[in-house]
This record gives structure tokens, C-alpha cells and sequence, in this order.
């Protein structure tokens, strides 16, 4: 099969930390050599694509900043496009708040005036911001996530990421958010799809997690490659119900895709 596209994940994919996996920086070589256009998409909010230019440079990846989505830069445009005149309330990392401040979003912590609450990580979420968030939802407003991953890889061990704070606000609310972008959301999917314009059988999904990189991938109809370089093991894999249309220990065995 010849692809024309591949979305890579970032974190657990090509990076752990800010050091490559082993191996993957060779199969994203290859899959430049084959002219496989590459996008990076990331489902950290924190972060707009700029921030990964150093980064994935560093670990061996040429990328600039058109190269890259995030779930930052999803939801900043899903914003822009839907509550571009709103108050939006939120619970979110400062990286995230600035995103939206540089696409000149406007935010509030008025629970009686917001008209949206946007939830995602936040390390300094507390009860507070909880209260906040149910008073504000009684009220009816639109609850949007950033992204649906529950926990995420840190330097030592896994921490809460947005789907925590998501699913706490859910449940004193007593309602599922309207809408999670990131992956493996419909805004995530028609932004790769404008990325990269080919037919999605010639697009390839690499990435480390079943139910966002590989149900993205599915979602679309790409090609679905999961990495057993982050966050699945084999145990993970065969208790779950997504299947990849192909397994690899790291990005370096993608030959055997192509
Ligand atoms: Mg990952």
C-alpha cells in the first residue's frame, strides 16, 4: 500500500519526554523517504504547536509549527468558531488560557455570566473550581473539554490529565460535556483532514493509545498502527475492544506497514 499521509502522536510515539523513543526517529525517516506527508497531533492542551518545533527538533524530528496539532489548538479553533463572542469559564492550565487569550478569546470567572465552561487539566484544580463549575452548569451553558485523556505519562509516574477533571465536573453536574475535542473528536478528525486532503485509506494513525489515537484512526477510516512504546501493553491490547490494523513494538518496525 502506498500512503500519502501519517498522523503521528507525539508523547509515548516519538517522544518520551523530550527524548526520542528508540528507534521511532529511523521510521519517521523512512516514512519521509517514502513521501508520506507527516502531521504530529497531540492531545495535550496545555501547549500551542509552536511549542513543539524545539522539542520534536531536538529528539531528531524537522517539524514547524504548521506541522503539529494539539488538543490546545482544536479547541481553540472549535472555540473560535462557536463562542467566538462568549464568556467562557475554565478550568485549565495557564498554557491553555493563553492560547485563548492569543485568539482573542474572552474568558470570566463569573459563574452567573459565563456561557460556556471549557474543563481540562488543571494541577491546581480544587473544590473551589468544582463549585464553580456545578453553579455555572445549573445555569444550562455549554460544557466543552479539551481532551478525553483520563490519565497521562508524567517524568516518574501517570498523572490525572483533562478527562479527570472532565469526569469530576461531569458527575457533580450531574451531565456528560456537549462536546471533548482532542482525539479522537470530529473537529480533530476534519483538522487532520485538511492537513492532509487524501483519500483516508491513505492515511496511516500511529500512536500509543486505543481509545484515542487508534479509535481516531478507525473513526476516519485510516489506517490504524498501534506503538507498544507508551501507555498499552499486550495485556492492555487484548482486554480491550479496539483492534489496530497493526501492532508494532516502536515507530522503527513501520516498514513492515509500508
Ligand atoms: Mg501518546
Amino acid at each position: 500500500m502506498d500512503f500519502s499521509g501519517a498522523v503521528l502522536d507525539v508523547d509515548g510515539t516519538v517522544v518520551r519526554g523530550d527524548d526520542p523513543i528508540p528507534g521511532a526517529p529511523s521510521g519517521y525517516r523512512r516514512l519521509r523517504d517514502a513521501g508520506v506527508e507527516i502531521l504530529f497531533v497531540s492531545n495535550n492542551p496545555t501547549k500551542a504547536p509552536p511549542a513543539y518545533v524545539d522539542r520534536l527538533g531536538a529528539a531528531g524530528y524537522d517539524a514547524t509549527a504548521d506541522d503539529v496539532i494539539t488538543a490546545g489548538s482544536v479547541t481553540t479553533a472549535y472555540l473560535r468558531e462557536h463562542h467566538a463572542r462568549d464568556d467562557l469559564l475554565c478550568l485549565g492550565a495557564p498554557g491553555l488560557l493563553e492560547q485563548f487569550a492569543d485568539a482573542g478569546l474572552s474568558t470570566t470567572d463569573d459563574v452567573d455570566a459565563a456561557d460556556a465552561l471549557v474543563a481540562s487539566i488543571d494541577r491546581s484544580f480544587d473544590y473551589d473550581d468544582l463549585c464553580a463549575a456545578l453553579w455555572a452548569l445549573d445555569r444550562g451553558i455549554p460544557f466543552i473539554g479539551t481532551d478525553p485523556d483520563v490519565v497521562i505519562p508524567a517524568a516518574e509516574r501517570d498523572v490525572p490529565g483533562s478527562g479527570a477533571v472532565i469526569r469530576a465536573v461531569a458527575a457533580v453536574a450531574g451531565r456528560d460535556p456537549d462536546v471533548v475535542l482532542g482525539k479522537p473528536s470530529d473537529p480533530a478528525i476534519e483538522t487532520i483532514r485538511e492537513r492532509l486532503p487524501y483519500p483516508p485509506e491513505e492515511c496511516l494513525v500511529v500512536g500509543d493509545r486505543l481509545d484515542t489515537d487508534v479509535a481516531l484512526g478507525a473513526r476516519a477510516g485510516m489506517t490504524t498502527v498501534l506503538v507498544l512504546s507508551g501507555v498499552t501493553n499486550e495485556n492492555d491490547l487484548a482486554a480491550s475492544d479496539v483492534e489496530p490494523d497493526h501492532v508494532l513494538d516502536h515507530l522503527g518496525e513501520i516498514d513492515r506497514v509500508l
